[in-house]
């Protein structure tokens, strides 16, 4: 059987051109697996019923498999997603009043080993394929949406089912509470923007992740501009490059610290490509990118990179950059050896990076309750999940 969340476009136009169909059939098919969300061939009425049975045959939708599903107080969600063998991924969802964000893996666990970063403590796992990367888009989407109609009221004008030419995602209801469900009212699918942010290095996945990235720019598939999605990267340079070529989104750098001799300690790949690489690389993106700058995150760790004199460092480094910085206040999970800068220190540090001229934000956190910031996803994905899984299978996998 071959899974359709696999193909990227070009992929789904060859699959249907091999079957001697028209062009038009790849982006019709298109419309419903990502659009509407159908998980079953027998939903696309307006295909005739003799290629609806014989693409039945072959074909199938499969996302993976969803085994907890938790809302946090603040309104984020988390779906922990099932990778075989014992492992799992998350996606986080994030609702704001004008966007919905999810946040999405490319990686069961991560060899990249960056000090502070509980995935990178799990080792590296597998690299996920592209129906599993694209399927955790798909199934928030689909969910978000099944749930917004799940309240029963008359439909209310344009929502999503007029952008999305009638949904059929699950439950035909009416929408429901357009206060609970901002993209309701703007009538459009409930996740507007993507961070590929989760676990994993997504440029170490390169063309899964790549074929991933076109489908959520396409029209026929997400359609979200390429502004509205971030692929956030440790610094493999010669990936930064090609990704610039294959397919520019918006791009953040995960910098963390302003020297190579503090950055080689924290995040180990720099050993391999060091600042100066990295900077250019970051300028060479900046000229095709959707977006005039590069977004630097820099974790809050305390007394390892927070002082001073480290974020007048910065400002040296990123001097021929044009960029902005984000400030992550490190998410302590069990046993890393850091603790998060105090929150004085933080603003004390931003204070210092704004006054030199680079606009610099403090990453909110969202989610505490759930366990769904940044960096705290796999040590509880590992921890829980693979106590949850052994207790249903035999085997659970060696580390
Ligand atoms: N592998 C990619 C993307 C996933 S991590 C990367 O490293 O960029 C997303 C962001 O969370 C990165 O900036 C990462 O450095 C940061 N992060 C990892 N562990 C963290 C922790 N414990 N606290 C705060 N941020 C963390
Ligand atoms: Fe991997 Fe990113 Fe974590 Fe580093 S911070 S170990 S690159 S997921």
């Amino acid at each position: 059987m071959t899974n359709l969340l696999d193909f990227d476009p070009a992929g789904l136009a060859d699959f249907f051109a091999q079957r001697g169909e028209k062009p038009f059939r790849a982006r019709q098919v298109s419309r419903w697996v990502h659009q509407r969300f159908v998980a079953d061939v027998a939903q696309m009425s307006d295909l005739a019923r003799t290629t609806r049975e014989a693409l039945a045959r072959d074909a199938e939708i499969v996302a993976p498999k969803v085994i907890r599903d938790t809302t946090a107080a603040d309104g984020t969600r988390k779906w922990l997603v099932d990778a075989g063998s014992a492992n799992a991924v998350e996606a986080v969802y994030i609702p704001e009043d004008d966007r919905g964000t999810l946040c999405i893996s490319s990686q069961a666990g991560c060899a990249l080993d960056c000090a502070f970063c509980s995935t990178g403590k799990q080792g590296f796992n597998r690299n996920l394929t592209t129906g599993e990367i694209i399927g955790q888009l798909w199934h928030a989407n689909r969910t978000l949406l099944a749930d917004g109609m799940s309240d029963a009221g008359p439909p209310q004008g344009a929502g999503p089912r007029a952008a999305l030419g009638g949904s059929v995602a699950a439950k035909p209801q009416a929408w429901g509470d357009h206060r609970t469900a901002p993209w309701v009212e703007a009538g459009r699918a409930p996740i507007t923007n993507v961070v590929m942010m989760g676990m994993g290095e997504p440029l170490a996945n390169f063309d899964p992740v790549v074929r991933a990235l076109k489908l959520m720019l396409d029209d026929n598939a997400y359609g979200l501009s390429r502004r509205r999605v971030t692929l956030s990267t440790s610094g493999i340079v010669p990936q930064i490059d090609r990704l610039r070529d294959a397919c520019p989104v918006a791009l953040a750098v995960s910098l963390h610290a302003p020297t190579d001799e503090l950055r080689d300690r924290l995040v180990p790949i720099n050993r391999v490509h060091p600042l100066t690489d990295l900077m250019a690389a970051c300028v060479r993106y900046i000229e095709r990118a959707p977006r005039d700058f590069v977004t630097f995150e820099y974790v809050m760790l305390d007394g390892v990179n927070d002082a001073d004199s480290h974020a007048h460092a910065l400002l040296r480094l990123v001097r021929d950059v044009p960029c902005k910085v984000n400030l992550i206040p490190f998410n302590p999970f069990p046993g890393s050896e850091f603790r998060v800068s105090p929150r004085a220190r933080i603003a004390a540090f931003q204070r210092i990076v704004s006054d030199g001229g680079i606009v610099a934000t403090i990453r909110k956190t969202r989610g505490d309750d759930i366990d769904a910031a940044c960096g705290q996803l796999a040590g509880q994905v590992r921890d829980r999940t693979k106590r949850r899984l052994a207790s249903r299978i035999p085997v659970v996998a060696a580390r």
